[in-house]
């Protein structure tokens, strides 16, 4: 059997590190943690809790590192990641990036690759604002490229899909600012550890497994 796969996908929002993350997940059996889901999660849930990371994420800032590494931390310590795991949306800052490495090192584990997804930034702005999401089953589509079957309907679920708030034009610029100035940095922190890996965000969607493949060696 392989080794663990522990991988972290790092991009700006819109650039694809959701889809990348799940062809890795299916190609290698590892499980993908994306904390952007588990956010919406807590929102949904319309805790006290859930309405303070709301008054972030719809403004398209990051959510407190303090909150981001506690649900994190908590699902690193589940007992379903012996395989490996790959962490989509995480880290996003100089502290989640330093919680990350001492959970690491505290487990006597290690990062394989952090794989950098790339796409300039006029491509994220129309990509996003043509994405279309589940809020129920969290399936996303888009509506040049992956349409539903049936207009505004999930093809899942059912449930109907919506444009999320954080996808609108104003708030993705803002988003794109945000990583610029908080999530970039860290291309040096792993540059630097030699983890580094490129990934074309507009690579053919049928073509990512065997791109990935090639990627992951
Ligand atoms: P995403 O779905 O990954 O684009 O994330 C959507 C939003 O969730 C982001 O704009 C942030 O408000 C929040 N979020 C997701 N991951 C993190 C993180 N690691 N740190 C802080 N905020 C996050």
């Amino acid at each position: 059997m392989r080794r663990p796969l522990r991988i972290v996908l790092l991009g700006p929002p819109g650039s694809g590190k959701g889809t990348q993350a799940h062809i890795i997940s299916e190609l290698y059996g590892v499980p993908v943690i994306t904390t952007g889901d588990m956010l919406r999660e807590a929102v949904a849930n319309g805790t006290e809790y859930g309405k303070i990371v709301d008054s972030y994420m719809s403004r398209g800032e990051l959510v407190p590192d303090k909150i981001v590494n506690g649900v994190v931390g908590e699902r690193l310590n589940r007992s379903d990641l012996e395989n490996g795991f790959i962490l989509d949306g995480f880290p996003r800052s100089t502290p989640q990036a330093e919680f990350l490495d001492g959970f690491l090192e505290e487990h006597d584990l290690k990062l394989e690759y952090v794989i950098h997804v790339t796409l300039d930034d006029e491509a994220i702005v129309k990509r996003l604002s043509n994405r279309r999401s589940c809020p129920n089953c969290g399936e996303v589509y888009h509506l040049v490229s992956k349409p539903p079957k049936k207009e505004g309907v999930c093809d899942k679920c059912g449930s109907e899909l919506i444009l999320r708030d954080d996808d609108r034009p104003d708030v993705i610029r803002n988003r794109l600012v945000v990583y610029r100035e908080k999530t970039q940095p860290l291309l040096d922190r792993y540059m630097e550890k030699g983890l580094i890996k490129e990934a074309p965000g507009d690579h053919p969607m049928e073509r990512l497994p065997e791109l990935l493949k090639r990627v992951l060696g």
